[in-house]
């Protein structure tokens, strides 16, 4: 599979009708008994969760925070229609956590704030209005956050894992590989890397921008988050494939 190489300087390949994905989500989410959650604001805030029948774990998986990446909401709309999900695992999903950018086909909220930085002292409506539904949820065993990157040259993944098991991210790069190409550069996004995995090496008090993938793990509210990060100057269908298939990996392996 070969990079198209399009996208010079941004993200120049397809966009979504987020408007359309989602409601195609809420129709998947309400024929499979989902419980919607949703907050009234400057922008909606909208989550599903769902008890296992058996619970034993809880996941969460969000998508949709940057606007030039549309193959996360679309693998969200796989993953719930399909709706094969593990018997014993309790499940809380954000199918798009930034509703105004993907009409622009822009990383940022309508607003221009990057909202992938601004879980340390929220400014933006949409990040504070997540966080306070975040509170009220309980604690997670694994978080996913669903990316897509325009400069990368396949498929990789952030891992945070407060133990006490190892992580997956060698399962998951070993499931996806079978379906999208993975990026063996030594250095991802100025981080070294090893077989598409970077493990970053930080204090979160040292940082002054927080991800959402650092807000769950700085406020103990996952043991173990996996951000995925679909490469996207490869066909769409390719980068679907792989975050879908990253993600039922994970949610098997808990
Ligand atoms: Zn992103």
């Amino acid at each position: 599979m070969l990079r198209l190489g399009k996208n010079i300087g941004g993200y120049h390949g397809e966009t979504i009708d987020i408007g359309e994905v989602l409601r195609e989500i809420g129709k998947a989410a309400a024929e499979n008994h989902w419980t919607r959650d949703s907050a009234a604001g400057p922008v909606e805030f909208t989550a599903y969760r769902r008890p296992a029948a058996s619970p034993r774990r809880r996941a969460y998986v969000s998508t949709g925070i940057h606007g030039d990446e549309p193959a996360g909401p679309l693998a969200m709309a796989e993953l719930m229609r399909g709706n094969q999900w593990p018997g014993d695992v309790s499940l809380w999903v954000c199918p798009c956590l930034n509703p105004t950018g993907f009409p622009l086909n822009r990383r940022e909220n309508a607003g221009g704030i990057d909202l992938n930085r601004d879980y340390r002292e929220p400014q933006s409506a949409e990040v504070r209005a997540h966080l306070e539904w975040l509170e009220r949820q309980p604690d997670f065993d694994l978080t996913l956050c669903l990316h897509e990157d325009w400069e990368s040259a396949g498929f990789y993944l952030y891992e945070l894992n407060a133990g006490p098991r190892t992580g997956l991210a060698e399962l998951i790069i070993d499931k996806v590989a079978a379906v999208c190409p993975i990026d063996l550069s030594p250095v991802i996004e100025e981080r070294s890397a090893q077989n598409g995995i970077i493990r970053p090496v930080f204090n979160p008090e040292d940082r002054p921008l927080w991800a959402e993938a650092l807000w769950l793990a700085a406020r103990k509210k996952t043991r173990l988050n996996c951000t995925l990060e679909a490469p996207s100057d490869f066909p769409l269908a390719a980068r679907v494939g792989a975050l879908v298939t990253a993600a039922r990996t994970a949610l098997e392996w808990i």
